[in-house]
């Protein structure tokens, strides 16, 4: 061996050592978009319990759903020493310089359950789509035809479009064929019940009240126009979906005021994100993270590298399902009923 090949040799060895020191006390800062919402607090939980179990610390900040506070947040995350951040955005687009910012100083990003369209960032989330084609599916078992109203997301929030566009699939055909009348859909913003409620109670008042089915999604804004339904004596005749399997959500799925949430089990989504975020800044590249799949289905058709994973529908029907889950208790669920 030649003394140089013995000292490069040693400097390797060096070197692995210490990125087997650096996999734990790893600290993985995450940001929050709007942190006052229901199913984020499971998410937390999850991500909290895998770094605790990794031996990494967690950080975090919520952007109270303003996007400039998200960007002064993920900088403060940075300067507090993050080697990896997990990231919900409020604002797919406001976004962008954060995720630069990270990518420049080398620290691995995760697009948390929104998709944040830079390939810097690996991205992790339930198939949005497919949680779109649930809800229409099981609010046209209930009725296939009549005056439909689709309640959709925030317009900042890529999921909105891909969960219509999941909708739309379905009920395309009954459109075409004249079965089924569009007469009214709206983004809410910031995904707010209060303002889906809003235009719902505008929707029902545009059509006389005659109103067929609801297709909103999620369940806050669920929430929001089951409340106008309810104060026009309608709820409970109105199939409605939502997702996220919020408590809320699930009482009023065993009431029959709302039809159908869909189950994204984000202890597992939270489990997940924190794994690769560890992985990632402990130098596996994001080719080598487990179950990667590349997809460009964004706006930008951008090739991301990405884990997706699989949504379920509730209605009362399967309800157990939740319960057996440990998601929920049986008296939660089915409080009132
Ligand atoms: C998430 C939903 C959530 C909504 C509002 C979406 O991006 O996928 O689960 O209900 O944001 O926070």
């Amino acid at each position: 061996m030649t003394s140089v090949f013995k000292l490069m040799t040693g400097l390797a060895v060096i070197m692995s050592l210490n990125s087997v020191a650096q996999a734990k006390d790893l600290v993985v800062g995450v940001s929050w978009s709007n942190f006052q919402e229901e199913r984020w607090k499971t998410d937390e939980a999850a991500i909290k319990a895998a770094l605790a179990k990794s031996g990494d610390k967690y950080i975090s900040a919520d952007a109270q759903s303003s996007p400039a506070k998200q960007l002064t947040d993920v900088e403060s995350l940075i300067s507090q020493g993050a080697n990896a951040l997990i990231v919900l955005a409020q604002d797919s687009d406001a976004i962008g310089p954060a995720i630069e910012k990270a990518a420049a100083e080398g620290i691995p990003v995760v697009g948390y359950d929104r998709l944040i369209e830079n390939p810097a960032a690996f991205y992790i989330t339930f198939d949005n789509k497919e949680v779109g084609r649930l809800q229409a599916q099981e609010v046209f078992k209930v009725k296939p035809e009549g005056n439909y109203v689709f309640i959709k997301g925030s317009s900042a929030d890529p999921n909105a479009d891909f969960l219509f566009s999941g909708q739309m699939e379905v009920v395309k055909a009954a459109i075409d064929a004249g079965k089924i009348k569009n007469v009214g859909e709206a983004y809410t913003d910031g995904w707010k019940p209060e303002i889906a409620q809003k235009n719902m109670e505008q929707f029902l008042t545009a059509n006389d009240n005659k109103i067929d089915a609801v297709v909103a999604s999620n369940d806050g804004t669920a929430g929001g126009a089951i409340a106008a339904l309810d104060a026009q004596g309608l709820a409970g005749s109105v199939p409605v979906s939502g997702q996220d399997a919020d408590k809320a959500a699930l009482n009023r799925v065993a009431l029959g005021t709302q039809t159908v949430s869909v189950w994204k089990d984000s202890r597992e989504l939270g489990k997940r994100a924190a794994e690769i975020a560890v992985e990632l800044a402990g130098g596996k590249t994001m080719d080598q993270i487990s179950g990667v799949q590349t997809f460009n289905g964004g706006p930008k058709k951008a090739e991301m590298k990405s884990v997706f994973l699989k949504p379920q529908p509730i209605t009362q029907a399967n309800l157990g399902t939740v319960i057996d889950a440990g998601w929920i208790t049986k008296a939660e669920a089915c409080q009132g009923v």
